[in-house]
């Protein structure tokens, strides 16, 4: 049967025809775009006419940096973004712990320590006050860092005597021991074995967890930090027909997210991390704070091997450092393999100075950025040749930038992303570089075709173009008329996904 959806708004985000009224969709594809006349003659044997009554439409979103695996599991586990006292995580978690099934590890996610009184970490004493008698772990909302319990020290193998691994640290008190907070690679052996066990559940909460992607408009995803654990529980998911909407995978080591993975499949983009992530590497003057995880030639070696293995690379950097060593690398890497390389992308680029932005530019390196960190922190650079979230910048500079939420690190609606790059304001309504505010109509392209093209799909997703897989979105409003401040309330009313409303509100 062919569908003809008629009498739209088509921001098609396809420069041949930006523009439309109507497309036809059928076995999964769209078979044309056009005005309606054009698209009523389309009818076949079997049709079905969709008047949209006027209302915008738009492709799927495409989030190439999403941590689905992790989304999804966080319905077991307590949200703790918003306490704002000790006492109110300890509460939190104690409850959490009289509904963790026996031999599971009591988790609770994202404290904000910057709420926190003093601004103060909690640490293994607090938790263990809350949770004595069983491993408990506490992130924090970077997911960069961690706070363990003493029975979860303990079953990690922490204490005093172990030495802090390269690219993390264990936090310890005057005398020497661990106070239970861990940083980047230090909470990867407590952070894996604590969520090996909830892991086999995934298949349970997949399926809903995709219908809420799909309801913010979501139809393809990139999970980031996918190891070869959760690469199995994805495989019994498609396997159950769990996955509403597309994810792929982005693989990491099976040692924990910030490794790199020593048997990834061929084909399969890998990560690697130049540096830390809410401790990233800075450069400020010649002080230099953060985790680097590689110096340039370390990575541009792995660099290399990931392409002679036939894997694409995605190279997380956020601070200027941590940005400046992965381009450094990434300019030896293919001035070594000019012939065969797989793909390569920067990730986060959040703190960016000119000389790297050029030599982006010249190396046609694109970067994948999180517009709702700045709903949700704002900020601004510490130094004035540096750039914080600079994307008016790297348009002006022709540098391909695709959007993505780094969800549940950041807001995962794709629509309050692209308010946030418009109106460059938090939450709160405090500004954050208005300067580098994108226009309406650029910020939804780094959510669609720029995001599909980060993605390695931009042949087949992220406009409305004929052959396009038929993923589209009907809207309440139109985003390029409404007030930006706006344009997070506009609803999502259709979710289609390869020619099917798999979403539809009333
Ligand atoms: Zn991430």
């Amino acid at each position: 049967m062919i569908r003809l959806l008629v009498n739209g708004t088509l921001l098609t985000q396809d420069d041949s025809l930006p523009v439309a009224q109507a497309l036809a969709v059928k076995h999964g594809r769209i078979v044309e775009v056009g005005g309606t006349d054009e698209i009523l003659w389309l009818r076949e044997d079997e049709y079905e006419v969709i008047d949209l009554g006027g209302r915008t439409v738009v492709p799927g979103f495409v989030d190439p940096h999403n941590h689905f695996s992790i989304a999804a599991l966080e319905v077991f586990w307590p949200d703790c973004r918003m306490a704002d006292s000790i006492e109110a995580l300890q509460r939190t978690l104690a409850k959490a712990a009289s509904e963790t099934p026996a031999g599971e590890w009591v988790r609770g996610v994202g404290y904000d320590h910057g709420r926190l009184p003093g601004r103060r970490h909690p640490t293994r004493a607090d938790l263990d006050a809350a949770v004595p008698d069983r491993p408990a772990l506490l992130l924090h909302y970077s997911h960069h860092q961690a706070v363990a319990n003493s029975v979860g020290l303990a079953a990690a193998g922490i204490t005093r005597a172990t030495p802090d691994p390269p690219g993390g640290e264990i936090a310890r008190d005057k005398a020497g021991e661990p106070t239970g907070l861990l940083f980047e690679r230090a909470m990867s052996v407590v952070e894996t074995a604590s969520r090996a066990g909830w892991e086999t559940r995934f298949v349970e909460v997949a399926r809903a967890a995709t219908l809420r992607y799909a309801a913010l408009g979501l139809t393809t995803i990139q999970d980031a930090a996918v190891s070869p654990a959760t690469a199995r529980r994805y495989a019994e998911a498609r396997a159950a027909g769990a996955l509403a909407i597309d994810v792929g995978e982005i693989r990491v080591g099976s040692t924990g997210w910030f490794d790199p993975p020593d048997d990834a499949a061929p084909g399969a983009p890998l990560k690697l991390f130049a540096d830390g992530g809410y401790r990233c590497a800075m450069r400020l003057g010649d002080r230099v704070t953060g985790f680097l995880f590689y110096d340039r030639e370390a990575l541009a070696a792995r660099l290399v091997r990931a392409w002679r293995d036939g894997r694409d690379v995605v190279c997380h950097a956020l601070g200027n450092l941590g940005v400046e060593t992965a381009v450094g690398a990434i300019d030896d890497a293919l001035a070594r393999e000019r012939a065969g390389r797989g793909r390569v992308r920067l990730d986060h680029a959040m703190f960016l100075d000119r000389t790297s932005l050029a030599r982006l530019v010249d190396l046609g390196v694109g970067i994948v950025v999180q517009p709702s960190f700045i709903w949700d922190h704002g900020g601004r650079s510490p130094a004035p040749d540096l750039m914080l979230r600079p994307f008016a910048t790297a348009r002006a500079a022709g540098l391909p930038q695709a959007f993505s939420s780094d969800f549940p690190c950041g807001e995962n609606s794709p629509l309050l992303g692209i308010q946030a790059a418009v109106t460059r304001r938090t939450r709160q309504g405090e500004p954050s570089g208005l300067e580098e505010a994108l226009p309406t109509e650029a910020a939804l392209r780094a959510y669609t075709v720029e995001a599909a093209r980060a993605a390695g799909v931009e042949g087949d997703r992220g406009s409305l173009a004929p052959g396009k897989r038929a993923d589209f979105l009907v809207l309440s409003a139109n985003p390029l008329e409404c007030a930006p401040e706006t344009i997070k309330d506009i609803e999502v009313l259709q979710t289609w996904v390869e020619g099917r409303p798999i979403l539809v509100r009333p």
